[in-house]
């Protein structure tokens, strides 16, 4: 097989600006060579076999030398594997991706070129400003602030003539020398200047101001690369166009514990609203397998009168049970189907079956009250769960009625990355840490370790109910806030409205 190739643009930050060709290529590479503006939550989507090669790149300190970059490229490909090269924005804006295409070319080694958004047009579209308008300006000009040669000079007396909006790149540590020369050459000193710092990312800041005072604006927040410079009139419509900087949850660090499996909805729904997910699989869901009890169940449902399903997991593990076993969904025939919440009952939807009974609020006890009135002592009731489930519901509803219990699952401790979550608390980076069931709060705990639980202290914690707050408190922690729904919507409102 023939190794290729891609320079791909990872586009500014924001990685869903990334290009489908871009992701397409993604999935099936061999080998990802990334450095540090290209977001590296894209690395998610590569194959599990894939190799990650990182070769940084700050402005100064660069983690591999070009020449060897492009050495590395030539010799995986070589060895007929697919290699991405990922490169923040745009390949060929600054990118230096003309300069690896030509060696590949040298070397016959085959390539492809996939553009991506580049961080002069897209960064400014997410700091709320428009390269072009037909009122301020009809021509823009991107320019690099970092020149090969440090002595030679931009052309400023050019420049400074133009009436297009004037993006600099790799300008801030030139930032003084770049406004002085604009004013020296003929540029107004209250000409409207904007920086972005990190533009389309979670952490974007952006800073406005003049010709004259932003330098000093600059330094008083100690704004650092990687920052565009935008310089002209368009700067002004900001007031109108920014709508990044209003997403609710912007700059919020958020800890997310569920199982990897299952996080993928609040994981997006928070980056969604602007913030960053840190995901830290604090379980993990192990099919009891083979499971003789629950064949023998559903082989013998039709003696239930209810069946009651208390996650996503359990209806999932039932019914691929069910379907691999022969049956369909016919098989539960006129049984009572209870779901404990409107996930529960979507995931039932599924295989076709729309929930008898949802209880008013999605805890057990609750289940049981909804139940309770329904039963009598010749009813029998099935519970599919996991092994590490509370014992209430069974309790309880053995005193009315009777119930078999199958395990279908057990819940084992996640792989959330012990070090990394230690450092994060340690440095007080972390907003807030969602607690999505008691079992989230008991492995966070152990993967962390007791003599730790401190470190929980400074951080706000936001449980899904009860059940879960109780849990925390055991654990000598303060809950911040408990949500008033127990669902994932309800974990995302509650933080929303922690920040109003
Ligand atoms: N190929 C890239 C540019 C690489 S040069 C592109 O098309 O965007 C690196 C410079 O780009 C940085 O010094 C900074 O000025 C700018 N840059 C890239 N991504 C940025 C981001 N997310 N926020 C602010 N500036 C960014």
């Amino acid at each position: 097989m023939k190794g290729k190739v891609y320079l791909i643009g990872a586009g500014p930050g924001d990685y869903k600006l990334l290009t489908l060709k871009a992701l397409e290529v993604i999935r099936q590479s061999d080998v990802i060579v990334y450095d540090r503006l290209a977001n590296k939550k894209i690395l998610k989507e590569a194959k599990k076999s894939c190799e990650f090669i990182y070769v940084g790149k700050k402005s100064s300190d660069h983690t591999m030398k070009q020449k060897d970059i492009n050495q590395l490229l030539c010799n995986k490909a070589k060895e007929g594997k697919i290699v991405a090269r990922l490169k923040g924005g745009d390949p060929y804006v600054f990118g230096r991706g003309g300069e690896e295409g030509e060696i590949l070319y040298d070397n016959n080694v085959d390539f492809e070129v996939i553009p991506g958004i580049t961080s002069a047009i897209g960064g400014l579209c997410y700091g709320g400003i428009p390269i072009t308008h037909r009122d301020f300006a009809s021509s823009f000009h991107v320019i690099t602030g970092h020149l090969k040669d440090d002595k030679k000079e931009l052309n400023w007396k050019a420049l400074a003539s133009l009436d297009g909006t004037l993006v600099f790149l790799m300008g801030m540590k030139n930032l003084k020398n770049i406004t002085e020369n604009l004013i020296k050459n003929g540029k107004t000193k209250d000409t409207e200047v904007a920086i972005i710092n990190w533009a389309t990312r979670y952490n974007q800041k952006v800073l406005t101001g003049n010709l004259e005072n932003i330098y000093d604006k600059v330094q008083e927040e100690g704004i650092k690369p990687p920052s565009l410079i935008v310089i002209g009139g368009v700067v002004s419509l900001r007031d109108k166009l920014s709508f990044f900087d209003k997403k609710p949850l912007l700059g919020k660090n958020i800890v997310v514990t569920r199982a990897r499996a299952q996080s993928s909805s609040l994981v997006k729904k928070i980056m969604d609203l602007g913030g960053n997910p840190i995901e830290f699989p604090t379980i993990r869901i192990k099919e009891i397998n083979p499971n003789k009890d629950l064949e023998d169940k559903i082989n013998n449902i039709g003696n239930y009168d209810y069946v009651i399903f208390t996650s996503i997991n359990g209806v999932d593990i039932f019914f691929n049970r069910l379907l691999n076993m022969g049956y369909d969904s016919r098989k539960l025939g006129n049984i009572k189907v209870v779901a404990i919440g409107p996930k529960t009952s979507k995931a039932l939807k599924k295989y076709g079956i729309i929930p008898d009974i949802i209880p008013e609020k999605y805890v057990a006890e609750n289940i049981y009250e909804s139940l309770s009135k329904n039963l009598n002592s010749n009813n029998k009731v099935l519970i599919p769960r996991s092994s590490n489930a509370r014992s209430y519901l069974v309790d309880k509803l053995n005193e009315v009625c009777y119930v078999d219990e199958v395990k279908t699952y057990d819940t084992v401790l996640g792989d959330g990355n012990k070090e990394e979550m230690y450092s994060f608390l340690q440095n007080n980076e972390i907003d807030y840490i969602t607690f999505t069931s008691s079992s989230t709060v008991k492995n966070f705990i152990s993967i962390i370790g007791e003599e730790n639980v401190d470190k929980l202290k400074s951080t706000k914690l936001i449980s899904i109910g009860p059940i879960t707050s109780e849990t925390i408190e055991n654990f000598g922690l303060k809950v911040y806030r408990e949500a008033e729904e127990y669902t994932i919507e309800g974990v995302l409102k509650t933080i929303i409205n922690c920040k109003l």
